[in-house]
């Protein structure tokens, strides 16, 4: 069978995606390696997704899958392995191989971890690598955030806006933000900078109740924010030649990469803001030129 369409992942984009081609009425295949949902399955509390005014992660997952049965949407939990382009282009997955017209890649990214033997433990407990998404939860409290770039101090800056004080962590004596960031950084009172300094152990029991520093000192905070850069899980895309230097894929404004045919969407695209409700509108552009593309071959 050849499909019209087939969706690599079903986190908030790759549903999204999914939804829309299927009322399109495509002959769509979607394709996950994990739970449908994506990330969405380890968010402790989402609170700026409309329609809900505070919903944990893995309940918004649960609603997108239901709609995803509710349409009828066909879907394999399989982990594709990689992808071959052309007019009839192919989907290789560790057991099967598909045909298709069109793809739409949407297979997120992992945020890179420091090594310590407790972060799976705290992730969601104290220990987070999205402010926008988790900073409310820490208003008034006193929080460490990790990295030097311009998201550790983009988010740094947020974050001091909510909470009574912010440790920053760099292991360098200087960041690699942009100076406008580093000058508000500088400026802002209740951030407290510990430069050539790094977090080596998370303490607590249940939720995370402080760090201790490579010098020995202990931060009593209740939260912690690593920013030490994402992984764009990108391995076939790469292959192909679609991602930037950081392994991001590149596309147009109808989500369309310089492969004709096929399509990325959500946090594995070259963007600025990485949240659910971005992801599924590129996911509707995706599916919605993907449709027109189909249509453009009959
Ligand atoms: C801790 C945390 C908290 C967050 N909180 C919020 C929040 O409160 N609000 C908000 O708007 N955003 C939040 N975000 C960001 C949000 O989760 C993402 O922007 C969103 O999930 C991106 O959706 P996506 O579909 O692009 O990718 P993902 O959700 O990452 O989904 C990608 C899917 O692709 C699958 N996949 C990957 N590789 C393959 C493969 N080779 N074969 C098959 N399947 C594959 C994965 O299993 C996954 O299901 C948070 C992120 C984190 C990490």
């Amino acid at each position: 069978m050849i499909y019209d369409l087939i969706i690599i992942g079903m986190g908030p984009a790759g549903i999204s995606a999914g939804i829309y081609a299927k009322r399109a009425e495509l002959n769509v295949l979607m394709l996950d390696k994990s739970a449908p949902g994506g990330l969405l399955n380890i968010i402790n509390n989402i609170e700026n997704y409309p329609g809900f005014i505070n919903v944990s992660g893995p309940d918004l997952a649960m609603s997108f899958f239901n709609q995803v049965n509710g349409l009828k949407i066909p879907y394999k939990l399989e982990e594709v392995i990689d992808v071959n382009p052309g007019d009839i282009k192919e989907v290789v997955t560790k057991n099967n191989k598909y045909q298709c017209k069109s793809i739409i890649i949407t297979t997120g990214r992992e945020a890179r971890t420091i090594g310590l033997k407790n972060e799976d433990k705290f992730l969601g407990k104290g220990l987070s690598k999205c402010a926008l998404c988790d900073g409310a939860f820490y208003k008034g409290k006193d929080v460490c955030v990790v990295g030097g770039g311009n998201s550790a101090l983009g988010e740094s800056l947020y974050l001091a806006s909510l909470c009574h004080k912010v440790y920053l962590v760099h292991r360098r004596d200087e960041f690699t933000a942009d100076k406008e960031y580093i000058d508000k950084v500088k400026n802002t009172k209740n951030i407290e900078l510990l430069m050539k300094r790094q977090v080596v152990e998370l303490n607590g029991e249940d939720y995370l109740k402080s760090v201790t520093l490579d010098n020995g000192e202990v931060l009593n905070v209740d939260g912690l924010f690593t920013y030490i850069g994402y992984k764009p899980m990108t391995n076939f895309a790469v292959k192909l030649d679609l991602v930037d230097d950081k392994g991001y894929i590149e596309v147009d404004k109808n989500m369309e990469t310089k492969e004709k045919g096929i399509f990325a969407a959500g946090d594995i695209i070259k963007k600025d803001i990485y949240q659910i409700v971005t992801a599924t509108s590129e996911g509707a552009i995706a599916s919605i030129n993907a449709n027109k593309y189909i249509k453009s071959k009959k």
